[in-house]
């Protein structure tokens, strides 16, 4: 795996990198997983709960996927960190799920950065009546976004500065984490001050 020690040795000490592992079969997180790698990312609870029980149970499972409510309970017992929260009632649910396994989960909300109207996330306006709230089994840690897919690479860097502006602004003191950047535009992200990037088909191929 060439691309994986070229990005481990490219990316800075601070900057957490998530293999993001949808669609791919589990002998290839196997083979990261002997390299060292531990952070993967799955999109689709169905898919990451087949591979889940089939793998080391030391991965560190990132659910960075659109997540509906109903489907919380089932990733409740085991996931490291939810990066799309992007409602309330989201949270909610993640909170009371975390509180009937006993467990503290880790979120990040998601904020809606890019022009296309097709991503989620809160809009930044929306963002500090949200972090008004405050659940104790699901622990905010920050925030995630995705630029506009573009190969504009001002506007990707305008959004992403404009993420990390908004991280600087609400960080709380158990705030750690800004998960920005993919295969495309992580330079770009890390550049801005990401400190956790999601990267899929750079490591694993195309999907
Ligand atoms: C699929 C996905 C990625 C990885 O995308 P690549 O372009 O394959 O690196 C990162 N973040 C999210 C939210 C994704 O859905």
């Amino acid at each position: 795996m060439d691309a994986f020690r070229a990005l481990r040795a490219e990316l800075p000490a601070g900057v957490t990198l998530v293999a993001v592992s949808k669609t791919k079969p589990v002998e290839d997180i196997q083979a990261l997983y002997d390299l060292g790698q531990r952070d993967f990312g799955e999109n689709y609870v169905q898919e990451l709960l087949e591979k889940q029980p089939l793998l080391p149970g030391d991965i560190r499972w990132h659910f960075i996927g659109h997540l509906q409510s109903n489907k919380v309970k089932y990733i409740a017992p085991f996931v490291y960190l939810i990066h799309g929260v992007d409602s309330l009632s989201l949270l909610k649910e993640i909170h009371k799920q975390g509180a009937k396994h006993d467990r503290v989960i880790d979120c990040l909300l998601q904020v809606h950065i890019a022009a296309e109207e097709t991503k989620f996330g809160f809009d930044r306006d929306e963002l500090a009546p949200a972090l008004d709230h405050a659940f104790a089994n699901a622990r905010l840690r920050g925030l995630m976004g995705m630029a506009s897919n573009s190969l504009d690479r001002m506007l990707v860097r305008e959004e992403f500065l404009g993420l990390a502006e908004l991280y600087r602004q609400y960080r709380r003191p158990d705030w750690d984490t800004l998960s920005m950047g993919m295969s495309a535009d992580y330079g770009i992200a890390v550049e801005c001050g990401s400190t956790m990037v999601r990267i899929g088909s750079l490591l694993f191929g195309s999907r």
